[in-house]
Parts: C-alpha cells; sequence; structure tokens
C-alpha cells in the first residue's frame, strides 16, 4: 500500500490586523478545518508509517513558531473537529514570550508604516517609504529574504526597531504552562531550533547547538517529554543537517516543499503545504488542487 500523505503547515491564527504578514483568521481556519475533516484521514505525526483503514487520503496538521495566537484561537477548533496536530516551537522565544527576527522586523514595519516613516537599512540598500498595506506585505517579504543569510540580521532589526520613538509592541509567543497544556489536547510539540536561524550557514558546533539545545530544553521543560520532530526555520536544509538531526534522535523532519508523501518515505524530508491568507475562494481552490496532486 502507497497511501499519499499530505502535511499541511500553518503559522499564526488570528483576527489581529498584522498587514506585513496577515494572520489568518480565525473564521478561514475553521472553515479549512472543516474542510480538511471531511476530505482527508487526519493522523497525528507519529501514525504516518502506519497502515489507516480509510479510503480518504492521510493528512497531517502542523504549525511552525509557538505563537500565544495557537493556544488561544487554533487550540479550541483543533478540539472541536478533534484534530490532532503538531506545534514546532523556538525554545528561546517559549523561554521568556519574545518573538523572533521575522515576527520583530513584520511589527517593526508596521510601525513605521502607521508613522509614515522612512524605513531605512544601509546594509541592504533599503531607503523607502511604505505606501498602502499591500506594499507594506511585499516589503516586508522583500526585506525578510534579503536579510535571511545575514549573519547581522538580529542586530540589522534591533537597530531599525530602536530607531522608532517608542518600543513596539511584539507579537506574543506561548510560554512553557500553555506548551505544556497543549499536549493534553493531542498537541505533539516539535523543535524549530532555539533562535530560528538558518541552518544551512551554521557552522558543525552552531548547528548542533540549535538542535540539540531546543530538544533538550523541550524534555526538559516538559518534564521527560521525548521530542522527535524538527521543523527547519525557513524550511531551509541540506544533507549534512539533515545527518545531525537524527543524529539528536528526530525522526520527523519538516520543510516547506509543497509535495505530498508516499507514506513509504517518512524517514527522508517530509514536505508541506503551506496554508495562509484570508480569501476563502483562494484557500478553497488550493486545497482542490493539493487534494490533485499525487
Ligand atoms: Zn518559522
Amino acid at each position: 500500500m502507497n497511501k499519499r500523505i499530505y502535511v499541511f503547515c500553518f503559522h499564526r491564527i488570528s483576527d489581529e490586523k498584522s498587514p506585513a504578514y496577515p494572520p489568518m483568521k480565525v473564521k478561514i481556519f475553521e472553515r479549512i478545518c472543516n474542510y480538511i475533516s471531511k476530505h482527508f484521514y487526519i493522523i497525528p505525526i507519529t501514525e504516518i508509517n502506519k497502515v489507516h483503514n480509510s479510503n480518504k487520503k492521510l493528512a497531517v496538521f502542523t504549525f511552525d513558531d509557538g505563537y500565544y495566537d495557537f493556544y488561544e484561537n487554533a487550540l479550541p477548533i483543533l478540539v472541536k473537529y478533534k484534530i490532532p496536530a503538531v506545534q514546532n516551537i523556538i525554545t528561546s522565544c517559549a523561554e521568556n514570550r519574545i518573538s523572533f527576527w521575522t515576527q520583530k522586523l513584520n511589527n517593526c514595519l508596521e510601525e513605521y508604516f502607521y508613522r509614515n516613516l522612512t524605513v531605512e537599512i544601509q546594509e541592504i540598500g533599503i531607503k523607502k517609504q511604505i505606501r498602502s498595506e499591500k506594499d507594506l506585505e511585499k516589503t516586508a517579504l522583500s526585506i525578510y529574504l534579503r536579510l535571511l543569510e545575514n549573519d547581522l540580521k538580529d542586530l540589522i532589526v534591533k537597530n531599525l526597531c530602536e530607531k522608532l520613538p517608542e518600543q513596539i509592541n511584539q507579537t506574543k509567543m506561548m510560554k512553557w504552562n500553555e506548551i505544556e497544556e497543549c499536549i493534553k489536547y493531542n498537541i505533539t510539540i516539535g523543535s524549530h531550533t532555539h533562535t530560528h536561524v538558518n541552518l544551512n550557514t551554521l557552522d558543525l558546533n552552531l548547528i548542533e547547538n540549535e538542535l540539540k539545545i531546543s530538544k533538550n530544553i523541550i524534555e526538559t521543560r516538559l518534564k521527560n517529554y521525548n521530542c522527535e520532530v524538527v521543523a527547519f526555520p525557513n524550511g531551509q536544509y541540506n544533507n549534512f543537517t539533515m545527518e545531525i538531526a537524527r543524529k539528536y534522535g528526530y525522526r520527523y523532519l519538516l520543510s516547506t516543499e509543497g509535495k505530498s508523501l508516499p507514506s513509504n518515505d517518512i524517514y527522508t524530508i517530509i514536505p508541506r503545504f503551506s496554508l495562509y491568507g484570508n480569501n476563502p475562494l483562494k484557500n478553497y481552490l488550493k486545497l482542490k488542487v493539493i487534494e490533485l496532486i499525487k
């Protein structure tokens, strides 16, 4: 039997306004849960190598980053539809609720837009006034892509935020008490590394640190939990990072290529379909297209 498995990846689920990277609205998320529950047989990630007696396609739900809105908005809906899921957390964020560089950048650019200030990042030759919410989303994406390989990105984002007249409000992340509660509702906790770095650009010691430290913290904070899932930040990985992840005992290695997975091939990388945005028709069409992907 060679069934395909469709692994979905979500990020923020919230009605909060955040035009730099708009969260999926709670109502849209519920509609997607309803649709996928009807058309797919949803399994926990730990069961992807088992034989399932359903004639539906198999699906797995995953979430990245560990936002507080997962606990607040997504979890009650997952419970309502009896959907098991994976939440991949960034352990440095779970330690202190402070968000990571990408989210900080988004929050910071939103402030520049609302205050009509010019965004200036000399290091990557950017000087511009953001004109509209659409422009904000495009600018945030382009700056994100240009900073991705830059070792100084944390400092650059910090400096950009500090040029604002007031401290920005940061998007809240889950802390350990919420994460612990998630486990009671069929949520598997995975690692999304310790600081959400691009592992491909690090040397061996630092890759080991990111993967080992986050696994250790999760297993200690969650009292002897066995953390077997890792989602590579920004979907960036190579054979070397995969090998190290396996060495530290991760069994399920998640990436972000939009592909389905044959159930006999789970020990390589697990690709995922990202679902985001608030256009119901677009989401519906995307799911329809995904269903046709072999
Ligand atoms: Zn992430």
